[in-house]
């Protein structure tokens, strides 16, 4: 047993219908394929269960693709002497459940009183695999308390495909609160799964469905066993979008029963016959059993953390955060199925449908490429196998090549909605937000400069690069004897229809650049293989010459005193001071502004120009980064959880620390301290993503420059420590950084070795022999 750490906790103490649907949120279980929220078994008030399979979308009767809400996992009904127990019928004595994030193992401890007095103890543990991702499993465990009687105790595990998912919200003003027992019934439903049919194979009960509009089939299978007193009873319910089994006892107080119970997960979008999938997983399960099957899963986690986990030393509620978010990432990517990405809530809530948005590349990638490289890959082939629908919507616009959505899902077509739900304003970002394609190659291009990946490079990125490229070449417009990006929408959403937006033309030009580069390259180093694609794309053999004078005229920004201009024009923008701040230190948006009316302003929702610095840190002159750093954090409203750690690691970059620990602490606490206000409807996992970058990038100032592993910490006086692993290659270094040395510890076969650079002291670090840099040394 591990000794019990907050640090490595979510607790639970008592059961709060107020904040029920944001502690499901926090304790959702998952493994990047099947992620549950923490809805209790029994169901309660307010609650809004959640099963989501990565890639499982559909579009029947909605504006917009839905990450589909699957049949429940964890449904288990309990009744004791007449009485189903649960948070409502019974009056709740005790109750605490803790999702162990080193483990994935969600423990739930509850005491419930019927109405006659009698007591009954309910345990649960739940999780979902991460060494068999198709496969989740429970244990439960029933008590009815008191020596001196019987009870007579049913429990009914359910697989239920009546699940709906929330849709087009009718119209209440944007503050409208509703309690838990009515809020989620302001929505409307959308129905996504057909009922089937369900089957009993030996012991295991299995569901059918299929989706309506996209027609994938689900299989959703159960496979229960007794592990204490025998049940007397048991039999079998079927119906429709229904199948059951319950096992009845008469049990002595004091007597605990026992299931264990498994439950495959799968779909026949890869192809595969999903019944035969979940059947085969839980053919695997049973054979090991539960004890062995659990062990296997929190070997995997174990070895996760070994190279993910991220520690900072007397500040253990930020630690705790820290790890929160980074469980989290570890368990919404699947490192085997390239057909899948993060949503922007990852697999744990309806929160923006399920989509994708440029989060992954740019917030969360950073993470993967420096702790779990084979997922970094796996995340990335993701846009590759979706080039086809980023070849329709650069057509759909009338342009060559291929453009990543704004939003995307099973497809790669654009999937961001048209407007608000109301029709009243336009959602711009579908037909501007352009710069996703250009993350998507800097991403690419990031991972095969670490890894050397030059396969990689070779079958994935640079049709990717390529097609990109012939997107940015004929988007660009012909002005004054140079290019223009027109119409666009950078980053910062409070502002559309602009003209070159510095981030776009940049990290376009950037890619433009490189994508010119890497087709020298691959003709020179893989002929054939180049010929080949060549042939394929259709690629004329000036097109690279192309892409480079697009690269060369794109219009640089305006800079004026040193601050660069977000886009054509934005200096001339209304200046609206920002003059008050919210409970959780987030600017509130100047009297008489709101989402929609930003336009004529300097307001920014979120970091633009300041993305430079992060993404492109070469591009700015130390001055311009600084300048640009005061001017636009003044400005900037941060409505987009994405924003703060940016300012963490900007700031820091500029010299400027002041403000860097305050937002840290926005970003590492949004869903613990739920600071954005909707954590109910999901994590905000490109925040996870960017607490790290902020720790690792801004505060440890870790960089890879020309194969060098460079670090400069800046610790706050408050910190004693900050310590993180990064992967390079087939070597990880452990770095603990304090204000005044790094230590640094090299793990790898036998003989590795690594530059590394630490306030500008250079060293050679080898596989067993530790090294201490001392600053100023
Ligand atoms: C932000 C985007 C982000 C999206 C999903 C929006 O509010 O402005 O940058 O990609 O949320 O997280």
């Amino acid at each position: 047993m591990t000794e019990p750490d907050p640090t490595w906790e979510v607790v639970e103490e008592t059961f709060d219908e107020e904040h029920a649907a944001t502690m499901a949120t926090l304790l959702c279980v998952g493994n990047g394929r099947v992620m549950t929220r923490g809805t209790l078994e029994e169901g309660h008030v307010g609650d809004l269960p959640g099963t989501f399979v990565a890639g499982l979308y559909d579009a029947h009767d909605v504006a917009v693709t839905n990450l589909v809400n699957a049949p429940d996992v964890f449904d288990v009904r309990v009744t004791v002497d007449g009485t189903r127990l649960g948070m409502q019928s019974c009056e709740v004595v005790e109750h605490e459940r803790r999702l162990d994030l080193r483990t994935g193992v969600l423990h739930r401890r509850t005491v419930l009183r019927d109405a006659g007095g009698a007591m009954t103890r309910l345990e649960s543990w739940r999780w979902a695999s991460l060494a068999d991702r198709s496969l989740l499993a429970m244990r439960l465990e029933v008590t009815p308390l008191g020596t001196q009687r019987t009870a007579a105790v049913t429990v009914e595990h359910v697989l239920d495909g009546h699940r709906r998912n929330l849709d087009l919200a009718p119209e209440y003003p944007p503050d409208a609160a509703f309690g838990p027992q009515t809020v989620w019934d302001k929505w409307t439903r959308a129905r996504h799964l057909e009922h089937v049919g369900t089957e009993e194979i030996g012991d295991v009960l299995a569901l059918m469905s299929r989706t309506i509009e996209r027609g994938v089939r689900l299989v959703t299978a159960a496979e229960a066993s007794v592990t204490g007193p025998s049940a007397q009873r048991r039999s079998v319910v079927h119906g429709y979008e229904h199948v059951e089994e319950r096992l009845e006892w008469e049990v002595t107080g004091g007597e605990t029963i026992g299931i264990d119970r498994f439950v495959a997960v799968a779909t026949s979008r890869a192809g595969a016959d999903p019944r035969q999938t979940c059947l085969e997983a839980l053919e695997r399960a049973g054979t090991l059993g539960y004890d062995a099957a659990r062990a296997d899963t929190e070997a995997a986690w174990a070895r996760a953390w070994e190279v993910c986990d991220v520690v900072v030393d007397g500040a253990p509620d930020l630690t705790h955060a820290v790890r929160f978010g980074i469980h989290h990432l570890i368990a919404a990517a699947d490192p085997e199925d390239p057909t899948v990405n993060i949503g922007a809530k990852s697999l744990s809530g309806e929160g923006y449908k399920g989509h994708v948005f440029w989060d992954t590349e740019v917030m969360m990638l950073p993470f993967f490429l420096h702790t779990l490289p084979d997922t970094a890959r796996t995340l990335l082939r993701y846009r590759h196998q979706l080039l086809p629908g980023a070849r329709e919507v650069a057509a759909a616009g009338g342009h060559a090549g291929a453009r990543y959505p704004w939003e995307s899902a099973d497809r790669g077509t654009e999937e961001c909605p048209r407007t608000t739900p109301d029709g009243k304003h336009t959602f711009w970002m579908r037909e501007e937000e352009l710069h996703v394609s250009a993350d998507v190659v800097y991403a690419m291009l990031n991972y095969v400069d670490l890894t050397g990946d030059e396969d990689f490079l070779v079958d994935v990125v640079a049709e990717v690069a390529f097609e990109t490229s012939r997107f940015w070449a004929s988007r660009a417009e012909r002005v004054d004897g140079g290019y223009s990006l027109v119409r666009v929408m950078g980053p910062d959403e409070f502002h559309s229809h602009v003209d070159d937006n510095a981030f776009t033309n940049e990290l376009a030009r950037w890619q433009l650049r490189r994508s010119a580069d890497l087709a020298d390259h691959l003709s020179a180093s893989r002929p054939q293989e180049y010929a080949a694609l060549a042939r394929r794309l259709d690629l004329a053999a000036d097109e690279p010459a192309t892409w480079r004078e697009v690269a060369e005229g794109l219009r640089p920004p305006r800079i004026v005193d040193d601050v660069v201009e977000q886009f054509t024009g934005y200096f001339d923008r209304l200046d609206v001071p920002i003059t008050e701040w919210d409970d959780n230190d987030m600017p509130r948006y100047p009297e008489g502004y709101h989402h929609f009316n930003c336009e004529e302003t300097m307001l920014l929702k979120q970091p633009d120009v300041l993305m430079l610095v992060l993404m492109l840190p070469d591009l700015l002159t130390p001055d311009q980064a600084a300048a640009s750093f005061d001017f636009y954090e003044r400005r900037t409203l941060h409505k987009s959880s994405l924003s703060p750690a940016i300012h963490a690691i900007v700031g820091l970059r500029v010299g400027d620390p002041s403000r860097a620990v305050r937002y840290l602490h926005r970003s590492a606490f949004v869903d613990v301290h739920d600071n954005q206000g909707n954590t109910r409807d999901g994590i905000h996992i490109a925040s996870a993503g960017g607490t790290w970058q902020a720790l690792v990038f801004g505060f440890a100032g870790f960089r890879v420059a020309d194969g060098v592993l460079t670090l400069s910490p800046w610790l706050p006086q408050e910190w004693e420590a900050l310590r993180f692993s990064v992967a390079h290659q087939d070597a990880r270094l452990a770095v603990v950084a304090r204000r005044d040395q790094v230590e640094l510890t090299l793990h790898g076969p036998p003989g590795s070795r690594r530059s590394v650079r630490v306030w500008d002291v250079e060293r050679e670090i080898g596989v067993g022999e530790p090294v201490v840099v001392l600053r100023d040394s």
